[in-house]
């Protein structure tokens, strides 16, 4: 089976020769040169009205509606290289993204020096869950791969089995704030709490938009007695 994977690998380079799609570099889908040139998005925004806050943490109006107990953004989606990445990866399946995609979070937990908050194996990684039929038709759920680089720098433990989506939501992008609320509301549930109960959670997503997924699913985790969730993301995009 690896065999045959390798060679149906091998057989597709050879016809579409792997790029890096910003300099052209062969033999890589995006090149150390190029990775070190996305800029991070560098400063924190409340994780609901998305002002300026000192460490991403909710503002003080906001405290009561939030879910997450701080929101850590890796970089920009409208950063042209960026978007170019994030679409590719995710509805091109460009699995192999999820390597220099991935480094990007790493940055971003190792800068802010998250191991000293969240120092043992007792935090557990949750990548937001997609939908099965989602997840079939794509091969893959892009946070999935994503939490598992992160999982190969730090200790914290991947827990993928708690956290289920249950609803078949339409795609977040054609929608306003409002709609977006809507349409994820009920969308997660917690089908283990005892996995949850008691712990710091760090919640996954690619694309962080107004929000409404992380707080949705963060909302759930809460309900099932988790301890913080600290909400992660790839990229922040314009809403
Ligand atoms: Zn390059
Ligand atoms: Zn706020």
């Amino acid at each position: 089976m690896v065999n045959f994977l390798k060679i149906k690998n091998f057989l597709l380079d050879l016809l579409f020769p792997i790029k890096c799609l910003d300099c052209g570099k062969e033999g890589v889908w995006i090149c150390n040169h190029c990775l070190d040139t996305i800029p991070s998005f560098n400063h924190f925004i409340c994780p609901v009205c998305q002002r300026p806050s000192s460490n991403g943490q909710p503002c003080p109006d906001c405290q009561k509606k939030s879910a997450l107990n701080s929101l850590w953004i890796a970089t920009n989606y409208q950063h042209p290289l960026v978007k170019k990445l994030i679409t590719n990866f995710k509805y091109q399946r460009v699995r192999s993204l999820a390597k220099p995609l991935g480094q990007l979070l790493v940055k971003l937990l190792n800068n802010l020096q998250v191991l000293n908050l969240l120092p043992d194996s007792s935090t557990l990684l949750i990548p937001v869950p997609l939908y099965w039929q989602r997840e079939r038709q794509r091969g893959f759920n892009q946070s999935n791969l994503l939490v598992k680089q992160i999982n190969k720098h730090f200790p914290w433990k991947i827990n993928t089995s708690a956290l289920k989506r249950v609803k078949n939501t339409q795609s977040q992008t054609q929608f306003n704030a409002k709609e977006r609320q809507r349409n994820i509301a009920n969308a997660f549930q917690v089908i283990r709490p005892n996995e949850i109960k008691n712990k710091q959670i760090i919640l996954l997503d690619d694309v962080f938009t107004t929000g409404a997924t992380l707080q949705e699913a963060a909302k759930m985790l809460h309900r099932a007695g988790a301890k913080q969730v600290y909400g992660l993301a790839l990229a922040k995009r314009a809403n």
